[in-house]
């Protein structure tokens, strides 16, 4: 880990991926695919071959464009449009060989267009819409009619049909009338769902209700060591944070009593203060409304926030931190000495989700492996 002269960087413990998956494999008996949409939610395209190199075979994204950025760097495996896709995009399924999920008739029509046209079968899975109101057909839109047209098709070929929660880290009532829903619309189906792969967790879900686990579980905050609730104490399983950000010093200096820190001069020291600039700013994914709310470890202690949060710095009080200097490294998330920043602490003083939080570090493109001495797995 020597010699990183970034301003800013990310860095990514593979020891504490391989952990998690197995943590998270021995959590159930169903299949798993690792849900990677945004980058890995900010870990990076690299994040995903240790993920396959780690034994997981199906991926889950959000759009073509993503799916297709994947097949460019290589990615082997089932890759599931968990999205949808646009009309145009329909060739491009099929070229990359992907599973779409399919929420409506418009896909199912541009669908058998191009399976004709190439002279291929494409295998897809329905998205019923149990009560999270987004993407998906209704339960009652599969009748008879839908079910001739497209449940025997000679282009397309049905191999799972799935159902997403809306409040599965809120709302267990909600979450169970969905499910019971989805059981329900299955059941209509008894002599053709033996051959479906059915699922429906999140890793809220999944992690909450191992009797919804089915064939196949959707995880995706979970394998990065991030509770789906935004408290890491309220995790069933031993995961392990994966991403840890690492930002430099650029300056060290005093200011007197009565000094305005940074725009809009949102914070007045009220006694003799240090102060050091990070390079780190709102362009690296800081929001800014963690000025003057969060905090960086220091030589292994808590240095708070002080003034606004600008494009690419940011200022921290470090009176009585004894010896920090220019081009030192500072914590912005991630262990050291006794202390520790998560991402969970990050989400609540920003107000926001911890997905949001990781999307938006994922910014950083400077991103180093570590503690990648681990055997691939079978
Ligand atoms: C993003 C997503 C998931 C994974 O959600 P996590 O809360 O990160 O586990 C699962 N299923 C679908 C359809 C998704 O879009």
């Amino acid at each position: 880990m020597e010699n990183i002269l970034f301003p800013c960087w990310m860095e990514i413990n593979a020891h504490n991926l391989r952990h998690n998956v197995e943590a998270l494999k021995n959590w159930t008996s169903s299949s798993l695919m690792a849900v990677v949409k945004s980058e890995a939610y900010g870990h990076g395209w690299e994040a995903i071959n240790l993920l396959y190199n780690f034994g997981l075979k199906k991926f889950g994204v959000a759009s073509v464009e993503e799916a297709h950025e994947l097949r460019k760097r290589g990615l082997k495996g089932d890759i599931y449009l968990l999205g949808g896709f646009f009309t145009e995009e329909a060739e491009m399924i099929v070229e990359d060989q992907l599973t779409p999920v399919v929420s409506s008739e418009k896909e199912l029509q541009a669908l058998e267009r191009v399976a004709e046209k190439a002279g291929k079968i494409i295998p897809f899975h329905l998205k019923v819409d149990t009560g999270m109101g987004r993407m998906g057909f209704l339960p009652q839109e599969i009748n008879e009619e839908w079910w001739e047209k497209w449940g025997i098709n000679h282009h397309l070929t049905l191999r799972g049909v799935m159902t997403h929660f809306a409040s599965a880290e809120s709302d267990p009532t909600y979450t169970r009338f969905q499910f019971n829903r989805f059981l329900s619309f299955l059941h209509q189906f008894p002599e053709n769902n033996s051959s479906w792969e059915k699922h429906c967790c999140n890793s809220a879900a999944f992690l909450s209700f191992p009797e919804m686990h089915l064939d196949l579980s959707r995880v995706g905050i979970a394998w990065w060591g991030v509770s789906p609730w935004g408290k890491g104490s309220d995790l069933p399983l031993d995961l392990k944070p994966v991403m840890r950000i690492k930002a430099r010093v650029k300056q060290v200096k005093t200011l007197p009593s009565g000094s305005r820190i940074g725009y809009g001069g949102t914070f007045t020291t009220s006694r003799e203060t240090k102060i050091a600039i990070i390079s780190i700013g709102y362009s690296q994914g800081l929001f800014r409304n963690l000025s003057n709310r969060m905090e960086v470890l220091v030589k292994g202690r808590r240095a708070p926030s002080r003034g606004n949060i600008s494009m690419d710095q940011m200022t921290v009080e470090i009176t009585g931190i004894d010896g920090v200097e220019k081009g030192d490294i500072v914590t912005v998330v991630g262990k050291e000495e006794g202390e520790e920043i998560t991402i969970e602490e990050i989400a609540n003083r920003a107000n926001v989700i911890p997905h949001e939080v990781l999307c938006s570090l994922g910014k950083i493109k400077n991103r180093v492996i570590y503690e990648n001495h681990c055997s691939v797995a079978k």
